[in-house]
């Protein structure tokens, strides 16, 4: 596993060199904003750099898709923690073009489960508990509209802080260009 044994050797240069100072921040974030954006690589320092926020601005949700895909799931409860205990007064849900995760379908995604040892046995006792895999492993149609769905999920979650903004915004991974989706001064 040499992937593990470099992260661990670079990390005991990096502390020793004290080059971990430079990241010194706070818990809450400056901006007093939380952003929930896709995981895809291409993104991982554009959706802030393009925005012009910098360590310690903002409280940063990832996942595949910057998707809120359930109302009591960890990415909303993320969300609710940051705007209850650490600050958060605006949140921002931030899709973008070109996304692997609004692009996905289930069958695929179920063959290489099975082809790498998941019985399809499994796939049956989780539909009779009343997991839906095949609906959970979609995609999405535009990227606008499930912005605008998440902000809507954030916005009408009866945990909510009622007069917290919440945006929808849709990246470019290729220039980071920004478009408005969802102005949440506008709602709240
Ligand atoms: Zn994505």
């Amino acid at each position: 596993m040499s992937l593990l044994n470099d992260l661990l050797e670079f990390n005991e240069k990096f502390v020793e060199s004290g080059a971990y100072k430079k990241f010194t921040t706070t818990k809450s974030p400056d901006k007093k904003m939380v952003l929930v954006s896709c995981m895809d690589t291409r993104l991982t320092e554009l959706s802030t750099k393009a925005l012009g926020l910098k360590n310690g601005d903002i409280k940063h949700i990832q996942n595949a898709g910057g998707m809120i895909s359930h109302p009591y799931g960890s990415t909303m409860r993320s969300i609710l923690v940051a705007v209850y205990m650490l600050g958060a007064d605006e949140v921002v849900i931030m899709g973008h073009h070109d996304c692997g995760f609004g692009a996905l379908e289930p069958g695929p995604m179920m063959k290489e489960m099975e082809d790498r040892g998941v019985s399809p046995e499994v796939f049956h006792t989780l539909k009779h508990s009343g997991i839906d895999i095949e609906e959970w492993l979609s995609g999405f149609d535009t990227v606008e509209e499930s912005v605008s769905e998440n902000v809507g999920k954030v916005r009408q979650h009866p945990l909510m802080v009622s007069d917290v903004p919440v945006h929808g915004l849709v990246i470019s991974p290729d220039d980071g260009k920004v478009d408005l989706i969802v102005d949440g001064y506008k709602n709240s």
